[in-house]
């Protein structure tokens, strides 16, 4: 089923998919540094070193949280005014922070440079800064680069563009392996060990998964490699994968219960795993899950949701909102819709969904205040003012912190939706 893609906003007509638009304007989101917050927990011998101005510094600092007992693997190397306006050399300067930062961190095995705005806009080359610094200090330390910079990018891109600079770094993998499955994208620990359970079970092997814990432990790639995306952002990523020959799994998204299901069988069926076996492995998971969501379809069924585009996961969270808690979607807002990689996630969505890719903030506020959403899942910047107008929301970057992926999160992540309706609630009563 192909969906329906419009020009300029249209209304959404029933049909046999959803409805697809775009619109550009103003908009609202966090820039790519965001993801610092959550890669710098997953790889754990990893450094980012954030080249940028002090507003970026802050907005890490205050995003991360307070890490005052911690030594934190993320910092800001200040491009300060002189900087700016070229009476140093900025490339000199970044030397003496980075040969600084690695003799007093001598734990530190992968150091990211990441782009802002201000070092692009100043034309800062991190990627040869990289390559230059790196001769100095490897095999012992990799320098790698990617930008985060909020020109023109939402903050979920940050990951997308981190895992993309790790592909080129990925071994090759022997010709005479046998097939190995990839999960790409970067999960909670603890999803991360269930579904490498469920793989094992199903008799799926080797499976190793990108970004890896460690920084050595790079997994090898080639011809015969699967790969599987676990997060939707992750179109550079895939795209340079593909170009080391190795062959994307098309699935849904781990989301839900229903979600979860397609996406192991995608990988079983690459497998070819007997089915029996598949039902077998998945049985008390799926069912457990199941009867864990039906405490939060009461009190979700029939609630109206506004997405507004955010963190690239709201396809796959108004599919599994619709078909598993019977809410209804007002409006799907997506920052970019990669058609290609979200095709069976749009297929899964009820026919006439207004999918729109893109963001004119000001109509889209205006959609929104018409439509008086029970529930509006948004950024934090629109949270407050929202609820300020009696609106309920729900934060979508909570949604990238919190391990909402597989069967054992699926309740979770129903609660997740159903908190700010419970307080709502409360407050009203
Ligand atoms: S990268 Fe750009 S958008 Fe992000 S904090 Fe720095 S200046 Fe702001």
């Amino acid at each position: 089923m192909t969906p329906a893609v419009t020009g300029p906003r249209n209304s959404p007509a029933p049909g046999d998919g959803p409805v697809v638009s775009y619109e550009s304007g103003q908009r609202e989101v966090f820039c790519g540094l965001t993801g610092i917050i959550w890669l710098h927990r997953k790889i754990q011998d990893a450094f980012f070193l954030v080249v940028g101005s002090r507003t970026c510094a802050h907005l890490i600092q205050s995003a991360a949280g307070v890490m005052i007992f911690a030594e934190p693997r993320f910092a800001t190397a200040i491009i300060e005014e002189r900087d700016l306006a070229g009476l140093a050399d900025v490339n000199d300067e970044l030397d003496r922070v980075v040969t600084r930062l690695l003799e007093r961190r001598p734990d530190i095995r992968l150091l990211f440079l990441v782009g802002s705005c201000p070092s692009e806009v100043i034309k800062l080359d991190l990627a040869r800064a990289a390559t230059r610094l790196s001769r100095r200090v490897s095999p012992e330390v990799r320098i790698l680069s990617y930008s985060g910079s909020g020109i023109e990018t939402t903050f979920t891109q940050g990951e997308d563009a981190c895992l993309a600079s790790l592909v080129p770094e990925l071994p090759d993998a022997a010709a005479d392996v046998p097939p190995a499955l990839l999960v790409v994208g970067a999960l909670a620990d603890v999803v991360e060990d269930q579904f490498g359970r469920l793989f094992r079970q199903l008799g799926i092997s080797p499976v190793s998964f990108l970004p890896a814990r460690r920084a050595a432990d790079l997994p090898a790639i080639g011809p015969k490699t699967r790969f599987i995306l676990a997060q939707p952002f992750l179109t550079d990523t895939a795209k340079a994968l593909e170009r080391r020959g190795a062959v994307r799994i098309p699935a849904p998204f781990p989301i839900g219960v229903e979600g979860t299901t397609q996406w192991l069988a995608a990988a079983a069926a690459a497998w070819n795993v007997d089915a029996a076996l598949f039902d077998s492995v998945t049985a008390i998971s799926r069912e457990r899950a199941r009867r864990a969501l039906a405490r939060y379809q009461g009190e979700l069924r029939d609630k109206r949701v506004f997405f507004f585009p955010d963190s690239q996961l709201e396809v796959p969270l108004a599919r599994f909102l619709s078909r598993e808690l019977a809410m209804r979607l007002v409006e799907v807002g997506t920052p970019y819709l990669n058609r290609h990689l979200m095709a069976l996630e749009l297929d899964l969505l009820p026919p006439g969904t207004a999918v729109i890719e893109g963001q004119h903030v000001d109509n889209q506020l205006d959609r929104c205040r018409a439509a008086k959403p029970d529930l509006v899942v948004c950024g934090l910047g629109l949270a407050n003012p929202l609820e300020a107008e009696g609106m309920t929301t729900k934060w979508s970057i909570e949604l990238i912190f919190t391990p909402i992926q597989g069967y054992e999160q699926a309740a979770d992540l129903a609660e997740l939706f159903a908190r700010p309706l419970q307080r709502r609630l409360k407050l009203s009563a």
